[in-house]
């Protein structure tokens, strides 16, 4: 390789972060160190509904907990900066003239509407949903026209109407789409924002990414990319894409089978290092076939060529077992306590605890039973317990809601929290203190512990999500579930009583 090699990850800041972006960032971090070259993180923040400033410091803070270091990013500048997208905006604008001034693109002023009824018309004949290309035939001074006018309108790129795009991806070698697969991309929204498609590449040319190695989700966008690249007159980067983590059935890793969120792995008490080597085994191994090895060993001997392409299980149980390992193998005792105590279990922690738990207190000894469920993973629990006076269906949707509620929640703090269970209290014309001992249940496992508000936020998002998760699972075990149709309802209820979910 005579060009340096950069690679980058774009995560875009919504929602609490991923472990799919941990691998995928840790497996582009291997390759450049192996190849002596740079890792930049870019933030993709053109979505301006979903992207939140708070996402942006949690993705920094989780890769950093994980010790996955970049060379060049937001916080800590670069070459080849902004490293954010929304402060490039002018450079996405420029790029976006010349493609109309190329005729490459056009301007599309179809309704929001027209674009639902020819989807669902397209759909009724099976075929693949796509833009009929209306606002191609416009005159160019006609659409000049309109836009100054001020009609809303977005930007589309023109699709060749037959054959195929050939490419090679470092992974599978060549693939092939049809130019019929793929639509005339949005590339410029109508808020004036340029989508990931147009943003992605314009910033991976300015930022000199050798090396593009993401998702497979991203396979089908490649030839709407090469086709830009071409259009700009620009030489494209090598692709990779990497397979997704599945759930242990092979399904795409998701919330609903395992805890999803880095912040939870950490939180309940993994180690960063097992989670990189954990991670690191996700449809590789190491020349050597070593069962344990560090983001070092990895970056000594990465190739992308020992990738295996079958979907790669995340077993929640085996990075139990890793873990374990790590705890009993790499670490002294003393390491052990030092963990311990940077973790949950030092005074920062107590301080935070005590004046909750002050006012319940006898004797010392009664403190931990009622901190246990901060310090816990798993908690143990009957049924009956959950529920108490409620029939179990009615708590598995209450559960649901406020697991959709809790999804929506940018600022995790006791007031926020507090303000969501009153309201879902409200909505479902319900006393707080008939809805609150379901909940009361599902985070601290037991009905006397500290203040449920205080609990949750003490406990963090990610756990205390994912209790809400597991609260459910355990209905569903014991067949007291939400069906697929009675999900389906109540996701129809839920859009009318309490407004769009986000996840
Ligand atoms: N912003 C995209 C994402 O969130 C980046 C995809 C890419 O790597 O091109 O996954």
């Amino acid at each position: 390789m005579t060009e340096q090699v950069r690679t980058r990850i774009a995560p875009s800041p919504t929602g609490a972060p991923h472990v799919g972006t941990a691998y995928m960032a840790l497996f582009n971090l291997a390759f450049a160190r192996r190849h002596q070259g740079k890792m930049v993180l870019r933030i993709e923040d053109t979505d301006r509904a979903r992207s939140t400033p708070g996402s942006e410091q949690a993705i920094l803070d989780a890769l950093s907990w994980l010790g996955i270091e970049w060379d060049e990013g937001p916080d800590c500048g670069g070459d080849y900066g902004p490293y954010r997208q929304s402060e490039r905006l002018e450079l996405h604008q420029a790029e976006i003239d010349r493609l109309l001034e190329q005729g490459d693109a056009y301007r599309c002023f179809c309704s929001p509407e027209r674009l639902d009824e020819l989807r669902k018309e397209q759909m009724a004949r099976k075929e693949t949903p796509r833009y009929d290309g209306r606002c191609l035939a416009l005159p160019p001074e006609e659409s000049k026209q309109r836009a100054k006018n001020g009609e809303p309108f977005v930007v589309r790129m023109k699709i060749p109407s037959e054959g195929e795009c050939r490419f090679m991806d470092e992974l599978r070698g060549e693939v092939v789409i049809d130019w019929s697969q793929v639509d005339h991309q949005v590339i410029r929204k109508s808020d004036g924002y340029p989508t990931y498609h147009l943003a992605n590449v314009v910033d991976d040319h300015h930022m000199r990414i050798s090396h593009v190695i993401r998702g497979e989700e991203w396979i089908n966008s490649v030839p709407k990319h090469l086709l830009l690249y071409k259009l700009l007159g620009w030489n494209p980067p090598a692709f990779a894409h990497l397979p997704l983590l599945r759930n242990p059935d092979k399904s795409k890793l998701s919330k609903r089978r395992n805890p999803t969120g880095i912040f939870y792995y950490r939180d309940a008490g993994f180690l960063p290092e097992a989670m990189i080597n954990y991670l690191g085994m996700m449809g590789y191994t190491l020349p050597d076939q070593r069962e344990v090895f560090s983001l070092g060993d990895l970056s000594e001997t990465f190739d992308l060529k020992r990738i295996s392409l079958g979907g790669p299980v995340f077993d929640l149980d085996k990075l139990r077992w890793l873990n374990g390992r790590y705890l009993r193998e790499k670490l002294s005792e003393e390491e052990v306590i030092d963990r311990l105590l940077t973790w949950k279990a030092g005074k920062g922690f107590l301080e935070r605890v005590l004046p909750l738990a002050l006012k319940r207190l006898e004797t010392l000894s009664d403190f931990f039973p009622l901190a246990q469920f901060l310090l816990a993973d798993k908690l143990e629990y009957t049924v009956t317990e959950l529920t108490g006076k409620l029939d179990p269906g009615e708590a598995a949707r209450l559960l649901k809601i406020a697991e959709w509620e809790l999804e929506k929640t940018a600022e995790w703090n006791r007031d926020e929290l507090s303000s969501l269970f009153q309201r879902m209290a409200q909505t479902e014309e319900m006393k707080l203190k008939e809805l609150l001992p379901l909940f009361f249940v599902a985070i601290t496992g037991s009905t006397v512990s500290l203040p449920l508000f205080d609990g949750m936020s003490l406990l963090g998002p990610d756990l205390s999500r994912t209790r809400i998760r597991l609260a459910l699972e355990k209905l569903a075990d014991t067949g007291n579930g939400l069906s697929k149709k009675g999900l389906k309802s109540l996701e129809k209820e839920y859009r009318k009583a309490y407004g769009d979910r986000v996840d």
